[in-house]
């Protein structure tokens, strides 16, 4: 137990409030049961719950600090204390390791309000879903126990360990090797870009196995859960990134750090897809965090045309400002439904590989317009590090960049959609 205290009796209190939605229940029956069951918008009482409680967290308490966490780039450990007190980190990790099992679509409302917050906040806590999606689409009991249960007991953090210095979209191209030595695996190699990487308690990470370089990728990588303090770990200075700059980025070198086959997961040469396979469910969050920021953007920027006045009257009277909102509104609406449609399809217990590329590409490029406009509608004071527009427009450049680069899901999409004409 930490000494800040409370967080597994806090999400057993949550949950007592009735607060589960009946989504976390295992697919299909996942949305069978709700009121206008099928083709249906509305939130069940639960789901609305959980939005207003990140809402006013997000509300309340991110966004009166979040200006000071961009200025000095400090880790914002006492807001991520608190999310984890209040249930709104890890909320999809499984009962059965004491957490609360949520659906991707209920964690994709709470990442939207947190994300309204500060992206650099929303990325630090979503950085443990990334580092924990491995082990919960793939961990036996014994690991799921042991690395899922200690996050509900703590407030820690984990990584995802795949990006290295030449190789990002290119996974397979990864030179980070993993040789068996007994009952053991020495690893060896670097990563890159690591979000949580200088914070995490334990990192997924992904290594050659299989030293054949005509080895298929989906037999030449494992997966291997690595405990953070273990000896040949140097995790390098934290990276000053554009955006998002409170979230932990480093480089982590890892030189003969040696793991029990014990953290194996699934089985060797099994790592690729399982590396892969986690981003179905954390790209749709990911797409809920950008537009969680492209509406915060559209907010501002309509308030601030409420107000400032040119030519005799509230900008906001100008047809060109009035269109660029109804463009921005129009934006935000569409990549919302775009997330909640590829969230509600894998928590419906489908392949929505195709949903998910288009919701994170979608909601990429549209944090990046609207914060764009938010900015012009700000006119000089947007350019302004005194008004909240000028680091929406920095931080939405990575929504663009990291799960895949907005290229890369345009080929997935290609590939999903060409192959359904093939087939
Ligand atoms: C702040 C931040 C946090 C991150 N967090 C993590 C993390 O937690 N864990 C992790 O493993 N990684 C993380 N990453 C890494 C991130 O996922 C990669 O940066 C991203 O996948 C792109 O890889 P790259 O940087 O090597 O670019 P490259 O792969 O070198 O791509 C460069 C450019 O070429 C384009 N391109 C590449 N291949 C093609 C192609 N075949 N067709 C068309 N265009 C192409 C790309 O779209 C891009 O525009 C993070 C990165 C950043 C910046």
């Amino acid at each position: 137990m930490s000494a800040f205290g409370f967080g597994r009796q806090m999400l057993r209190a949550v949950a007592g409030r009735g607060w589960r939605p009946r989504s976390s229940k295992p697919a299909p029956s996942a949305h069978a049961s709700r009121p206008g069951a099928g083709f249906s918008f509305e939130l069940t009482d639960e789901q609305k719950e959980f939005q207003a409680t990140a809402r006013k967290f997000a509300v309340e308490e991110v966004i009166p600090v979040a200006a000071q966490y961009d200025k000095t780039g400090e880790y914002p450990l006492p807001l991520i204390k608190r999310a984890w007190e209040l249930g709104l980190m890890n909320s999809h990790i499984p009962e059965s390791c004491g957490g609360l099992g949520l659906g991707t679509f209920e964690s994709c409302l709470i990442t939207e309000e947190l994300a309204y917050g500060c992206t650099g906040v929303q990325t630090a806590i979503e950085g443990n879903s990334l580092g924990e999606m491995p082990v919960i689409i793939a961990g036996n009991e014994q690991q799921q126990k042991k690395y899922l249960g200690r996050m509900i007991e703590e407030p820690l953090m984990c990584a995802y360990c795949v990006t290295e210095p030449g190789a990002g979209s290119d996974v397979a191209g990864i030179k980070t090797k993993a040789e068996k030595k007994g009952d053991e695996y020495v690893i060896n190699g670097q990563k890159m870009w690591i979000t949580n990487g200088g914070k995490a308690n334990w990192y997924f990470l992904l290594a050659r196995t299989d030293p054949d370089p005509k080895a298929p990728a989906g037999k030449a990588f494992t997966g291997f859960i690595v405990e953070a303090n273990s000896p040949g770990i140097q995790v390098g200075r934290k990276e000053m990134n554009m955006g998002q700059r409170c979230s932990d980025t480093r480089g982590i070198v890892f030189e003969d750090v040696r793991v029990p086959k014990e953290n194996v997961l699934l089985g060797e040469g099994a790592g690729f897809k399982i590396a892969m396979g986690a981003f179905d469910k954390t790209r749709p969050p990911v797409a809920a965090g950008a537009v969680g920021l492209a509406k915060r953007a559209l907010d501002e920027a309509t308030k601030y045309a409420l107000e400032r006045k040119t030519f005799g009257k509230p900008i906001v009277e100008h047809q060109a400002v009035s269109f660029m909102l109804a463009e921005m509104a129009m934006k935000v609406e569409l990549a919302r439904m775009a997330y909640q449609r590829a969230a509600w399809e894998v928590d419906a217990g489908r392949r929505n590989t195709y949903y998910a590329s288009i919701a994170k590409a979608f909601a990429g490029d549209v944090a990046n317009q609207v914060a764009t406009d938010a900015v012009q509608i700000f006119g000089g004071n947007g350019f302004n590090t005194e008004y909240p527009v000028e680091k929406l427009m920095r931080d939405a450049k990575i929504y663009q960049i990291y799960e895949g680069t907005a290229q890369i899901q345009r080929m997935i999409i290609a590939r999903e959609h060409i192959g359904k004409y093939k087939a």
